[in-house]
């Protein structure tokens, strides 16, 4: 793939980069290491200071660093400046919450003297240079919830960004540096995915994180597996969107819409089936169908667009496929399911109905504006049909029935389960799957924890 800017509202190429050669590559990695061996001896104080400091130019620079997302990847304008405030805001609770989230632990009195010990400490230590391998749909949003909670950990970080948004990720270099972080702290590598594994081996880059498809992740995963190298996976998703009678049903509709839409649709925590009691099926269903085909569909700079276009060619072409293969299998086509005419990747929100277990998008993700919903006889049903996923990111359900929300919270098989609401990241929450949608957590204690030593420090009398 070139690492190029490509407008998706028009398919027009903006700009094009040469990957890093070897010798570029080779003088980031020494100078990381190099800047590792100092700043992981900087005080928290001093590292919160820098990161409110790129949380204050993040706010500045907001405005254009949304146009320069919403023109390498397509995003609504207004979901894209949403995002940068969302990054400066989790700079700043890190900033805050990062000294006491790592302070040293002292285990039970009984269990220390147990030990023999006169006192015992569990310390978090930083590891080292980490890889970060990020994907484009929230471009600012994932790089900053794995770099903030890095960096105040006294890690360094190397970043390998997707090669359709070039431009965000030297913006990301730059911001750092200019808040004040050391050059090393915080590095930009222009690679390929090719590239990636032999950076994976060289012994100074100590951990990876990698948020994106499962190839890839199995990728990064393999190769660290053979290294030994502690790695953090954040995979894809096909969230389950359970509605039960009791539910507000106005309100899980309405916020259906945005939950399946968000992003155009390409968010890995997006509700992507709808699964909806049979006694609420039709009035969800007539609901929902509207509210899809209501949206505004366009060119992403204009502040009232609601959805634009999907970030690739290709990825056009995969959700097209899954449609009709779900057609040409005997699913129902309630909006949507046409390209339209215009320029641009532009796919329109999409319901279908009668989904089977033969279809592949009962399995695979959709990742773009499509829905598929699913009718279920009872409570059992639907968790059935949620956990028929290979998926486990979260999961979203609409009750007001506390033994049924205390059924879902024990069942369902995903990372979260959001109640009456829609899945949505918080600095102070983890965030992360369960089955082929990942392993380890980012965001909150968890997630800053998921890339330091955890050292047992053991004193005599
Ligand atoms: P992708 O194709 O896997 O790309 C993600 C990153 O991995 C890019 O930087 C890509 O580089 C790189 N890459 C691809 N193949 C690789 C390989 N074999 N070895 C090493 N690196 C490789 O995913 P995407 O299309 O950008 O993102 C969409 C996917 O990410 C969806 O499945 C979505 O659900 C998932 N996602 C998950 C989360 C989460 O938190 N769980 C969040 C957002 C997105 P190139 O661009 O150079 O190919």
């Amino acid at each position: 793939m070139p690492i190029a800017t490509i407008n998706p509202a028009n398919g027009e190429t903006l700009k094009t980069y040469e990957a890093m050669g070897e010798e570029e590559i080779e003088r980031r990695l020494q100078l990381a290491e190099a800047t590792f061996r100092t700043y992981r001896l900087s005080r928290f104080v001093d590292r919160g200071r820098l990161l409110v400091q790129a949380a204050n130019l993040l706010d500045e620079d907001q405005r254009d660093i949304a146009r320069i997302m919403t023109t390498e990847m397509g995003k609504p304008i207004a979901q894209a400046r949403a995002e940068a405030a969302k990054c400066a805001k989790a700079m700043r609770w890190y900033a805050e919450h990062a000294e006491a989230l790592l302070a040293d632990e002292e285990p039970a009195e009984a269990d220390v003297s147990d030990s023999g010990a006169s006192r015992v400490r569990v310390r978090y230590r930083p590891l080292g240079p980490v890889l970060a391998v990020m994907p484009w749909n929230f471009p600012l949003w994932q790089v900053v919830r794995f770099a903030a909670p890095a960096l105040m950990a006294g890690n360094v970080g190397l970043l390998k960004h997707a090669s359709n948004v070039p431009q965000t990720a030297l913006y990301l270099e730059d911001l750092f540096h200019r808040a004040g972080f050391t050059e090393g702290c915080f590095q930009t590598l222009l690679i390929g995915s090719g590239a990636v594994d032999g950076i994976l081996r060289d012994e100074r880059v100590r951990a990876a994180t990698l948020t994106g498809s499962e190839p890839a992740g199995r990728s990064v995963a393999a190769t660290c597996g053979e290294m030994i190298k502690k790695t953090v996976l954040e995979l894809g998703g096909s969230d389950p969107y359970v509605v039960m009678p009791s539910a507000d049903l106005d309100r899980a509709a309405q916020i259906a819409v945005t939950a399946r839409v968000q992003n155009n649709g390409q968010s890995c925590i997006a509700a992507k089936r709808f699964i909806v009691h049979t006694d609420v099926y039709d009035a969800f269903a007539d609901r929902f169908v509207e509210g899809m085909k209501a949206l505004k569909v366009g060119d992403p700079m204009q502040e009232d667009t609601q959805v634009g276009p999907l970030a690739s060619e290709q990825g056009r072409a995969d959700l097209e496929e899954l449609v009709d293969d779900a057609r040409r299998s005997g699913a129902a086509v309630l909006c949507g399911g046409e390209r339209p005419a215009w320029p641009g990747w532009f796919y329109p929100p999409t319901v279908l109905a009668g989904i089977t277990r033969q279809m592949r998008i009962h399995r695979e993700e959709a990742f773009g504006p499509v829905a598929t919903l699913y009718r279920a006889g009872d409570l059992d049903e639907a968790v059935l049909i949620a956990n028929d996923s290979p998926f486990g990111l979260s999961s979203n359900v609409w009750t007001r029935d506390e033994t049924e929300m205390d059924r879902f919270v024990r069942d369902l098989e995903a990372g979260s389960v959001y109640v009456n609401g829609m899945t949505a990241s918080h600095p102070a929450f983890p965030f992360g799957g369960a089955k082929r949608s990942g392993y380890g957590r980012e965001l909150s204690g968890h997630g800053i924890r998921e890339f330091c030593n955890i050292t047992t420090v053991w004193q005599g009398a």
